[in-house]
């Protein structure tokens, strides 16, 4: 619970609008949370406001320190189809082949319907003179308006994207399936990301039939569609009812299948590579955060990244979706406002040490070694958790020793938090006093200070939860990430990464 001790002992705040999603606002309450009246109160008074919709550009720059908000500016260039497209394919010229390989061949139309036909007429019809499958998807689909064709005279006149239709993907049961993997960023400046260890796989109602691409109840996997169709309430050959499985259930059915996951998870890191593309264009904003839906097709055991979903569906449908969806906001809740803001306050550095490594000794020894954890997320934590524990490694990175006077100081000492900068403090545990931040902000009458951004200037916590640290990784990137982004090297690391 968040609900805060000191003398006037009042929770924290929450805002939403009509499109803020139903598990969100009961989570806060069960937290202890208040709701925020419009009219009943100061209109500044508030702490979190989660909106599914984005967030105007003058509410970011009206943030006030003990405020955040669920939507940085600028990430729908990661959720449009379109924008994504060409964010990756930038980065691929400019940065070196081999990382969009994740992401099926994608035209952005109309602007690349030229290349398309060229590819179209290049790939040779196959026996009986079929020719490949593709799917034409609006930018932003949720299931509506997508188009599987063979023949170029379908294509519809519009803009959206057409992408290479994989056509053997992961079966089980015969029914095609696809992972719902949860990311949260903390920050894009730094670039601080979580991936989750929860999640969902999600099936179609209908055995996959090549001869047929108009039965969408087959082919596309959205719960959306999934859930009108007729075969839904059917029990199905191993799937069984419903459309939806933990992400647990569905790795350990693969392990008693004796299908390697360990290589699978270890692709996931497609997170990072993605986040990257955009991360370097986003205009500087404080104090928000996102919780980014990726939906990852298998195919032969290698992710394709279809998409990135902006607020991801968070409606509570079926055993699976109550599993996965509250925890992953009490998660988010925790990962995203208690350990940033408990972060950025000033508080002594003596002991925060001690902590730390507790906190890190119980990750080597609990949960991520235990089956049905992201064993890539695993490897990359020890790995970063060697490197981001020695403070002088941390030290490095930054390049702030005491003989190397870094541009963030008069930050520091404005905020009376000389020291803060390498706090190596242990995100707060479920026992750890609650705090009013808003209070407390004010108490320090330093409610007028520049915003520092979550996960700024300090070594961002390995867990929250089910949330698991997959960047930075390494003292390399912690440093490529501070200083500005390094794009460059940080696609170095990860390429050296992949390979070990
Ligand atoms: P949206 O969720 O916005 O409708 P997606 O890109 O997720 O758009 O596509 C919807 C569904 O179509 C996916 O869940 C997947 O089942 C299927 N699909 C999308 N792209 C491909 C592809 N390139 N190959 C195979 N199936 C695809």
């Amino acid at each position: 619970e968040d609900r805060a001790p000191g003398p006037a002992g009042k929770p924290l705040v929450f805002r939403v609008d009509d499109s803020t999603p139903e598990v969100v606002q009961s989570v806060l309450l069960e937290r202890g949370w208040d709701k925020f009246e419009q009219g009943g109160q100061d209109v500044e008074d508030w702490n979190l406001y989660w909106r599914a919709s984005s967030v105007r550009m003058a509410k970011h720059a009206n943030i006030k320190p003990w405020q955040r908000l669920n939507h940085p500016p600028g990430t729908t260039r990661l959720t449009r189809k379109d924008h994504l497209a060409r964010h990756l394919r930038h980065m691929k010229t400019t940065y070196g082949a081999a990382l969009d390989e994740f992401v099926p061949l994608t035209f952005v139309m109309p602007n690349d319907y030229s290349k398309f036909v060229a590819e179209y007429f290049r790939q040779k019809p196959g026996a009986g003179g079929a020719r490949s499958c593709w799917i034409c998807k609006p930018a932003e689909a949720c299931g509506r308006g997508i188009l599987l064709f063979r023949d170029i005279k379908d294509l519809f006149d519009d803009a959206y994207v057409v992408q290479k239709y994989i056509r053997n993907p992961l079966l089980v049961g015969r029914y095609k399936c696809n992972l719902r993997i949860y990311a949260c960023v903390t920050g894009f400046q730094p670039l601080t990301i979580y991936i989750y260890q929860g999640g969902s796989a999600r099936f179609a109602t209908e055995k996959v039939d090549l001869g047929n691409l108009r039965n969408s109840h087959a082919h596309l996997t959205n719960s959306s569609i999934s859930k009108c169709g007729a075969s839904y309430v059917k029990v199905r050959e191993v799937v069984g009812h419903g459309c939806k499985w933990t992400l647990g259930r569905f790795f350990s059915s693969l392990r008693s299948w004796d299908v390697d996951d360990l290589l699978l998870r270890q692709k996931i890191n497609v997170v990072i590579l993605t986040v990257l593309a955009i991360a370097p264009s986003l205009p500087v904003a404080a104090n928000c955060f996102e919780l980014f839906g990726f939906d990852i097709l298998v195919d032969n055991l290698k992710p394709w990244l279809l998409e990135v979903n902006f607020s991801p569906a968070l409606s509570i449908d079926c055993s699976a979706d109550a599993s996965v969806k509250r925890k992953l906001i009490h998660d988010t809740i925790e990962l995203t406002y208690l350990c940033g803001l408990r972060n950025e306050r000033a508080e002594p550095r003596d002991g925060a040490k001690g902590r730390r490594s507790v906190s890190l000794a119980k990750l080597h020894a609990g949960g991520l070694s235990k089956p049905g954890s992201v064993r890539s997320s695993e490897s990359l934590l020890q790995r970063t958790s060697r490197t981001l524990k020695d403070e002088s490694a941390v030290k490095k990175a930054l390049k702030i020793g005491p003989e190397n006077k870094h541009a963030s100081q008069p930050r520091e000492m404005a905020s009376g938090q000389k020291g803060l900068l390498l706090s190596t403090k242990e995100p707060p545990g479920p026992n750890a006093p609650p705090v009013h931040v808003a209070q407390s902000v004010v108490r320090g009458q330093d409610r007028r200070l520049p915003v520092r951004p979550l996960a700024q200037q300090q070594v961002p916590g390995l867990q929250a939860g089910n949330f698991v640290l997959i960047f930075p990784f390494y003292e390399a990137t912690f440093g490529a990430s501070r200083n500005g982004l390094n794009v460059r090297s940080i696609i170095q690391e990860l390429r050296k990464l992949m390979k070990s």
